[in-house]
């Protein structure tokens, strides 16, 4: 057996600083990410790991973590098709709702 490593996802490692349980496959979703209905941020392994452009990108993680927190703390129904789709935030360059408030 060749596949016994567990990958975290970015959605637990980099955005919600948790534990992930890892992505199986390789293409995700986590047991965290389909429980709470986010989109599963993947890392790229190959040819080797490579941080996204939004990886430390303070502004687009803080909104990223705020999205997620008001996502899961709402107790609105969902389709088990819903989820929250984090790459599009973390890619949008021109923020409308997150002006610079420092
Ligand atoms: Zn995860
Ligand atoms: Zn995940």
């Amino acid at each position: 057996m060749a596949s016994s490593t567990q990958t975290p996802c970015l959605t637990c490692q980099r955005l919600r600083k948790k534990r992930c349980p890892g992505i199986t496959n390789n293409t995700g979703p986590c047991d965290e990410c389909a429980r709470l209905h986010l989109e599963c941020l993947v890392p790229e392994l190959r040819p080797r790991f490579r941080r996204p452009e939004w990886f430390n990108d303070n502004q687009k993680l803080t909104r990223s973590r705020e999205e997620i927190r008001a996502w899961t703390t709402s107790r609105a129904p969902r389709e088990p098709h819903d989820i929250l789709a984090l790459s599009e935030i973390l890619s949008n360059t021109s923020p409308d709702r997150c002006r610079k408030e420092m």
